[in-house]
């Protein structure tokens, strides 16, 4: 007997106090953990409303499943689902081998236009980390989800279509470049309004968790017009639509060449002082190696789609590895959102009861703070810290804890559970 979330006409989510949401259980070790999880959610919404909330879970097919009972890796029937719903969790899909889909969580986040892929990095109390301070990285990435080379614009070496590609260039647009016979092509695109709708969501977020900083993490040194005017455009969102809350490295690059350094130096911390979020900028290779040098210099991390692949998971490494790693893909101005685990489906351990869930749950826990149901989120994150912290634990971090004792995946939800 569930209900619809909508989307206000303020931009703001209706939410019901009994959502119907889609769920895809996921292929590989997709059902142990999913079974886990949806116990603590069940649980911990029980136990923080009483009663009076409840999720009526919905199952749609993907991947393997739904190749075996429908012949299609992605029905359309659950594309429709999840764009009627709006609000949906996921768990790992194996990308299908030899079939039309190029990747089905790809497709997901193209058809529903799903523009932000966010991932927060923190560090939970006891968990093994290979860095000394694991506890100083508290980052929270975006990361662009529908463009940059990982669109999938390519062409492959030898085709007809990668000559063409080749005499076009060469021929029409006079580019100076030797190309080998066999060269494969991929097309790097970077969108103004792209860019702007992903960075404004950051700055946005910034905002609303009253963070310090947002960092623009970019190869604009090599790739000008579209690494580059992703950092520019970056700057422009910021000082036309936040003026006011927010202060940019550009504007402190304008000061410096007009009054020099001490006056751009003093203009930032004025701003600083007043309460504004810097907007700063780095090289992704520098920010690469200043996360591990200094992880406290960032917070909101605001980068594109193939940097943000390889930072989230250097700094989930950094915080225990991706068993503990949740994300989220959103469109913000429509509301559709779905939260997945980002590990795989690891499937040498299908149906072995041993991985770790704390992904899928902290995905879950995000998707109830989007759901503005904060009291089942701060439960679970509380009794989950705490169920780390007695090391009780699945078997990544019993491998790599001293003391620890070993439990099943079932079992460390029932911990959780046990906590609520
Ligand atoms: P993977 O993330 O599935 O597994 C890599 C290793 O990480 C595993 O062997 C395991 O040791 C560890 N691991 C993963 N999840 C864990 C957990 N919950 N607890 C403890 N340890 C865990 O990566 P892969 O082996 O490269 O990919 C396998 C399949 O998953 C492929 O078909 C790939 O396309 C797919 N995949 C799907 C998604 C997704 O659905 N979002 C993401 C990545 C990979």
């Amino acid at each position: 007997m569930g209900e619809r979330i909508t989307m206000g006409t303020n931009g703001k989510l209706n939410v019901p106090h009994n959502p119907i949401i889609p769920f895809i259980i996921g292929d590989g070790i997709g059902p142990d953990i999913w079974h886990a999880a949806v116990r603590v959610f069940d649980k911990a919404i029980e136990s923080a409303y009483g009663g009076s909330r409840q999720i009526e879970w919905k199952e749609v097919l993907a991947g393997e499943k739904a190749f075996n009972e429908t012949g299609t890796w992605l029905p359309e029937a659950t594309l429709e689902t999840f764009k009627e719903y709006l609000i949906g969790i996921k768990g790992p899909l194996s990308t299908p081998i030899g079939g039309g889909i190029r990747s089905l969580n790809v497709a997901l986040r193209k058809e529903l236009d799903l523009y932000v892929c966010l991932r927060p990095t923190k560090w939970y109390e006891g968990v093994p980390s290979p860095v000394k301070r694991p506890q100083d990285v508290d980052m929270t990435i975006f990361r662009e989800n529908t463009e940059d080379i990982y669109a999938g614009i390519e062409f492959s070496a030898g085709t007809v279509e990668a000559k063409k590609m080749q005499d076009y260039l060469i021929n029409d647009l006079h580019v100076e470049y030797n190309f080998n016979a066999q060269t494969g092509i991929g097309i790097k695109i970077v969108s103004e309004e792209g860019s702007k709708r992903l960075i404004r969501s950051a700055i946005e977020y910034a905002i609303a968790q009253q963070l310090p900083s947002v960092t623009i993490v970019h190869k604009g040194n090599i790739m000008k017009y579209t690494e580059g005017a992703f950092k520019q455009w970056g700057f422009d969102v910021a000082e036309t639509e936040f003026a006011d809350k927010t202060y940019t490295w550009g504007q402190w690059e304008r000061t410096k060449a007009e009054k020099g350094q001490e006056a751009a130096n003093a203009e930032q911390k004025e701003a600083e002082a007043t309460g504004k979020i810097i907007i700063k900028d780095i090289i992704a290779d520098n920010f690469l190696q200043q996360i591990l040098l200094a992880p406290k210099d960032y917070s909101v991390v605001a980068t594109l789609n193939l940097n943000g692949d390889y930072i989230s998971d250097a700094l989930a490494a950094m915080v225990g590895g991706i068993g503990i790693a949740p994300g989220a893909n959103i469109n913000y101005k429509t509301g559709h959102a779905i939260f997945e685990a980002t590990h795989g489906t690891a499937p040498r351990f299908a149906n072995t009861d041993t991985m770790n869930p704390s992904s899928v749950i902290l995905s879950g826990v995000m998707m109830l703070e989007y759901l503005g149901w904060q009291e089942a989120a701060d439960k679970i994150v509380q009794a989950l810290s705490q169920t780390i912290k007695d090391k009780t634990v699945t078997v990544d971090f019993y491998n790599l804890m001293e003391e620890a004792t070993l439990l099943k995946t079932s079992e460390f939800a029932n911990k959780i559970i046990e906590k609520f």
